[in-house]
C-alpha cells in the first residue's frame, strides 16, 4: 500500500468515525474493518435460489444474536426454511413492538458475468464490496444487527421491544416465509406496531423510503372463433379478435407510460402492462399450418397495479374492452394480488401526521445526518405486502445513498462507507422508534395508518 492511498482511506473514513463516535463512544473500540468483515461473512453464505444454504445462515445469525445476548427463536413453518426471530425486550412490553425485517435468500447469478466471485464478498481498492445480496438485502439484515450492537455498547435501553427478523424465500414469493409468519400466532403475540423492510438504492444523496407497492395481476385473455381457410376473409376469427384486444391494451400501456415519460407520475404510480406470451396457430411437422385460420388464440400479460388505482375500474376495463364477450373472448387471472388490505383499504402506509412512525423516521434519519427523499411506491413486490395486508404500517427502507441500483444485476456491490453509514442511520431509527411512547392509539387505530 502506498502512503498516499493510505492517507486517502483515512481521510475518507474520518468523518464517519467521528459521527459514529458521537453516536456511541464505545465504537471507538470497534474497528470498522471488523464490522465490514462480519458483513462479508454473511455475504459469503450462498443463499441463491433455488438452493439457498439456510442452515449456515441460521448458524451465522444465531451466533450474532448470542454475541449480543439477544433472545432468539427459530421457526420453520416449512421444514428447512427457517424464520429467525431475534428479540431485544423493551422495558414496557405492553407497547406495540418494532420489527426490523429482512430476507435471507438472494436471486441466482450468472457467474461468468461477474468481475469478482458473487459469493466472495471481494472488497476492492475503492472500498466497494462485491457480492450477490450486498444490496438485496443482506446489507440491511446485518445493519439491523450492527445497529443493535452499537446501541447496546452505548448503554441504550429500548422502551418498546425490538424484533430483528430474518425470513426465507422472498425471492420466490415469500409464501413459506413472510406470508406464513404474518398469519401466525407467533406474529400476533409479537404485537408488532410497525415494520421496516427493504427499499432500493439511491443514485443521489437522498435515501428512498417506500410506502406501498404495486400488486401483480397476471392476465390471460383467450379468443375463440370459427376456423376457416387461410384464403377467406370473414369476421370474428380468433386471431382478428385477439388482435383488436392487443391493440386496445397497447394503447392503454402507452397512455400510462406517457405519464411516466412526461414526469407526471413515477413508475410505481402507474399501471404497467407488458405482454408475456402469445399463443396461436395449428402446429405442423415443419412449423405451422399456413392455410388455416386457427379457432383459438391466447395472450398473457404481466400487469402491475398501484395501490392508488381503483381495481374495480381496471377489472371492468378488462371485461368490457380487453376481453369482451361480444368478441367471443374470455379471461382468467393466473395471479391477482389484492390492492386492498383485510379492512378493504388501499395497501398504503400513511406518510402524513396520521402515522407517527413516518415523522419519527424522518427525524431519526435527519439526526443521523441523512435525508429522506419523497415517499415512493415500490415498482415490484416485496414481503411488506403481507404485513400491509394486516393493516400494519410498513416502510421499505434500505439506506444506500450515492449507489447505483444493482439489485438482481451482475456485479452487485455496496461501498463499505455507505454500509457503515447505514448502520448509524438504523441505530438512530431503532433508538427513536424504541423510545417512542406517545402512541396511545396502538392496535385499535392501525387501520388508519
Ligand atoms: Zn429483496
Amino acid at each position: 500500500m502506498v502512503p498516499g492511498s493510505f492517507l486517502g482511506a483515512v481521510h475518507r473514513l474520518a468523518p464517519l468515525l467521528i459521527l459514529l463516535s458521537a453516536f456511541s463512544p464505545a465504537l471507538a473500540a470497534e474497528d470498522p474493518s471488523l464490522i465490514v468483515s462480519r458483513f462479508q461473512e454473511y455475504l459469503r453464505i450462498n443463499t441463491a435460489q433455488p438452493n439457498p444454504n439456510y442452515s449456515d445462515t441460521k448458524e451465522f445469525i444465531l451466533a450474532q444474536a448470542s454475541s449480543l445476548s439477544l433472545e432468539a427463536q427459530t421457526v420453520e413453518f416449512v421444514a428447512g426454511k427457517p424464520v429467525i426471530i431475534l428479540k431485544w425486550p423493551g422495558t414496557n412490553p405492553s407497547l406495540p413492538s418494532i420489527m426490523f425485517y429482512s430476507h435471507t435468500d438472494v436471486v441466482p447469478v450468472e457467474q461468468s458475468k461477474w468481475a469478482h466471485p458473487p459469493f466472495g464478498a471481494h472488497l476492492d481498492g475503492d472500498g466497494r464490496i462485491f457480492a450477490r445480496g450486498s444490496q438485496d438485502m443482506k446489507c440491511v439484515g446485518m445493519q439491523h444487527i450492527e445497529a443493535v450492537r452499537l446501541l447496546k455498547q452505548s448503554g441504550f435501553e429500548p422502551v418498546r421491544s425490538v424484533y430483528i427478523v430474518f425470513s426465507p424465500d422472498e425471492e420466490i414469493g415469500g409464501h413459506d416465509g413472510a406470508e406464513k409468519l404474518a398469519e401466525s400466532e407467533i406474529f400476533r403475540k409479537m404485537n408488532v406496531g410497525v415494520v421496516l423492510d427493504e427499499g432500493l438504492a439511491s443514485p443521489n444523496e437522498d435515501y428512498r423510503p417506500f410506502y406501498g407497492e404495486r400488486s401483480p395481476w397476471w392476465l390471460v385473455i383467450k379468443a375463440i372463433g370459427a376456423p376457416g381457410h387461410g384464403a377467406k376473409l370473414y369476421d370474428n376469427t380468433a386471431l382478428e379478435n385477439l388482435f383488436k384486444s392487443i391493440e386496445t391494451i397497447r394503447r392503454f400501456r402507452a397512455s400510462q407510460f406517457d405519464l411516466v415519460k412526461a414526469g407526471l407520475k413515477a413508475e410505481g404510480e402507474v399501471t404497467s402492462v407488458n405482454m408475456a406470451f402469445l399463443k396461436a396457430g395449428t402446429p405442423s411437422p415443419t412449423g405451422f399450418v399456413m392455410n388455416l385460420q386457427p379457432s383459438e388464440a391466447e395472450a398473457g400479460f404481466d400487469i402491475r397495479v398501484p395501490p392508488t388505482a381503483d381495481p374495480e375500474v381496471l377489472e371492468r376495463r378488462i371485461a368490457e374492452e380487453w376481453a369482451p364477450i361480444s368478441r367471443n373472448m374470455t379471461y382468467e387471472f393466473k395471479q391477482k394480488a389484492t390492492v386492498h388490505n383485510k379492512n378493504g383499504k388501499p395497501m398504503l402506509t400513511a406518510t402524513d401526521s396520521s402515522n407517527p412512525w413516518w415523522g419519527l423516521m424522518e427525524e431519526a434519519v435527519r439526526k443521523a445526518n441523512g435525508k429522506l427523499g419523497k415517499p415512493e411506491i415500490f415498482p415490484a413486490a416485496t414481503d411488506s405486502r403481507y404485513f400491509r395486508l394486516l393493516g400494519l404500517p410498513a416502510i421499505g427502507f434500505s439506506p444506500m445513498a450515492n449507489t447505483p441500483i444493482l439489485l438482481h444485476d451482475h456485479n452487485e456491490f455496496l461501498h463499505k462507507d455507505e454500509y457503515l453509514k447505514g448502520i448509524e442511520v438504523f441505530g438512530s431509527i431503532i433508538k427513536t422508534y424504541a423510545s417512542y411512547v406517545e402512541d396511545s392509539r396502538d392496535r385499535s387505530s392501525r387501520d388508519e395508518l
